[in-house]
């Protein structure tokens, strides 16, 4: 009931903001995604982790420091994404944190890139009490999925995630919730087909055809499918290419949730990988007070009246 009434509060002054184009926070955020780790055993050339080009601190979340984070934000939070930058499994506790995360009442998730779903973490994370569980595969032979997930290796993923099945339907149990997600481009779009047929084989319970976000699209770029319904871009009928959903002064996301690096760091959402708007620490202070701090607040504010000017802003769907 208080989690409910919660969101209904940031709901209800997002509308109002909007409405008078100033800030207005009632509520706590009722979504955090917490990054285990930095590290990742892939290189994927879009990709911050798989780069090791992160000009922000890298490490590994403590668990005292996700002991606080639970203790401060259990009673309103609804869902807790333990995923940002970097490959969960490799965070040495990560099916623990997600047990503790469960057994304090929060919708658990994560992403995972899938290469350690070996019998010892399939067995944690049924455990576990994980609600979701997204396994990127953005192809359905290895020469196109590792053309983008450098270093991956599709047979591996796919056994990971087949033993994973397996093993839920041994234990009759109905989580984690298995998400296959495929980033459409360009290069593996002539794969839907095949990859539908088997998500329909192996059972999986979802298969996310997601639009990939494409950093330097004006000029167009061989990552933006053929098939327009899976682009974010479309021609500009000038010679470049705009994005498809026209730009506008709001985002529920800021309303909504936080995001926050392994070092505790509250950054608005995903698409600041790199923390280059640190709203707090959560070191330093709770995250109810970061949560409506000035400069969050400041930042809203430019959302509300010109989001053009933020530059991770320029190029999200949301
Ligand atoms: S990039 Fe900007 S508009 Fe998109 S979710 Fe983040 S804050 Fe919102």
């Amino acid at each position: 009931m208080k989690k409910a009434y919660n969101f209904f509060l940031l709901y209800f002054s997002f509308l109002l903001s909007r409405a008078v184009k100033k800030p207005i926070i009632w509520g706590y955020p009722s979504t955090l995604s917490i990054e285990p780790t930095t590290s990742c055993n892939l290189r994927c050339p879009e990709c911050p982790s798989g780069l090791r080009s992160f000009s922000r601190p890298t490490g590994m979340l403590s668990e005292t420091l996700f002991d606080q984070l639970i203790e401060q934000t259990k009673d309103y939070l609804n869902y807790l994404h333990l995923y940002f930058q970097g490959e969960p499994y490799l965070h040495p506790k990560f099916t623990q944190l997600i047990s503790k995360a469960n057994e304090a009442g929060i919708y658990t998730s994560t992403s995972t890139n899938a290469h350690y779903l070996n019998e010892k973490n399939v067995k944690q994370t049924l455990e576990s009490g994980l609600k979701q569980l997204i396994v990127s595969m953005d192809g359905i032979t290895q020469d196109v999925y590792e053309d983008y997930r450098v270093g991956g290796k599709l047979s591996k993923v796919q056994e990971g995630l087949q033993l994973l099945l397996q093993k839920r339907k041994e234990s009759q149990l109905l989580y984690p919730r298995v998400i296959l997600q495929f980033l459409v481009t360009g290069k593996n779009e002539h794969q839907i087909p095949a990859l539908k047929q088997w998500a329909k084989t192996i059972g999986v319970d979802e298969l996310q055809l997601k639009t990939t976000q494409i950093y330097d699209y004006e000029n167009g770029s061989d990552l933006i499918p053929k098939d327009l319904g899976y682009s974010r871009y479309i021609p500009d009928g000038k010679g470049k290419w705009k994005l498809k959903k026209e730009i506008e002064n709001k985002c529920w996301r800021m309303w909504q949730g936080a995001v926050i690096t392994w070092d505790g760091r509250v950054v608005p959402c995903c698409f600041d990988k790199d923390g280059t708007h640190v709203m707090g620490k959560v070191k330093d202070e709770p995250i109810k007070k970061i949560w409506q701090n000035e400069k969050y607040n400041a930042f809203r504010t430019q959302l509300l009246e010109d989001r053009k000017q933020i530059e991770i802003c320029k190029n999200c769907s949301e």
